[in-house]
């Protein structure tokens, strides 16, 4: 298997210029959504002041209802990379489809595949065959080993930069959104040699969670995290609950960074 340590020991992804899989652990932050030009080049200046290295923000949104916000499509992508001009902050955002495929390779640097889309085959075989990051969350309720074998499909095709996100799995659990697998961050890097992402966002659903589970993350091995930011998480059309304030991140870093310097 092309994503095991028995093939390989370690892969570095590198992006603009910070690399996962090093030492330092990466931040990734940035709205859930991008809502306008407005918002989304004031949370970059922000985050990137804070110390974030990659920037992320939403133009495609999967979510769960056709009623709720559904995000502005390419419109987003353009606003993205006209942020990423201004902060120098490489760029993330997710794919839904092929059709858009193109206007994702034009713009970001980073292509996520969100935990809805895992285990789309035919879309991991398109982003096998192109030469771009790829970000692969883990399913709603897709086992570590489900997730190794979405990553193989996308590395078969000849694509092998591709990192792997815990983003919480669906449990009974009703206070945080989904249950956050520490321990699978830790299986991942010894199964496997692609990066390992954390996203306590996602993972729990709760603003005051997002600390506490970035430091486990960290020591439980976590290449790196994404965290959602927003200026006002108050009015944010997305995800706001679980969107911390930019400025929260320096003190999130400086200690992450403290964490991984003595495990
Ligand atoms: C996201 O990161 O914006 C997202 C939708 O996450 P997930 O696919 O993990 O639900
Ligand atoms: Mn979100």
């Amino acid at each position: 298997y092309l994503s095991t340590k028995a093939f390989k020991d370690k892969t570095h992804i590198k992006v603009g210029n910070v690399t996962f899989g090093e030492d330092k652990p990466v931040f990734i932050s940035g709205p859930c959504c991008i809502e306008s030009q407005e918002q989304l080049i004031k949370t970059a200046v922000e985050v990137k002041k804070s110390g974030a290295h990659v920037l992320r923000g939403g133009a495609y949104k999967p979510r769960t209802s056709p009623y709720d916000f559904q995000g502005i499509g390419k419109e987003g992508l353009k606003i993205l990379f006209e942020a990423k001009k201004i902060t120098g902050l490489p760029i993330i955002s997710e794919l839904m489809d092929i059709d858009s495929l193109d206007s994702f390779i034009e713009y970001v640097d980073i292509i996520q595949i969100g935990a809805r889309n895992m285990q789309n085959f035919p879309l991991l075989k398109t982003l096998g065959k192109i030469q771009k990051p790829i970000l692969l969350k883990r399913g709603l309720s897709s086992t570590v080993k489900e997730l190794l074998l979405c990553a193989e499909y996308i590395i078969l095709q000849g694509n092998e930069q591709v990192m792997l996100c815990e983003r919480g799995i669906r449990t009974f659990e009703t206070y945080t959104r989904n249950t956050m697998d520490i321990s699978a961050i830790t299986l991942l890097k010894e199964l496997s040699h692609l990066p390992v992402i954390a996203d306590p966002s996602h993972a729990t659903g709760v603003r005051n969670l997002i600390k506490p589970m970035t430091y486990a993350s960290i020591a439980a091995g976590a290449d790196g995290v994404m965290i959602e930011s927003h200026i006002k998480p108050d009015t944010a059309l997305c995800d706001g609950k679980q969107s911390i304030y930019p400025n929260e991140l320096k003190s999130i870093i400086e200690k992450s960074n403290q964490i991984r310097s003595v495990i």
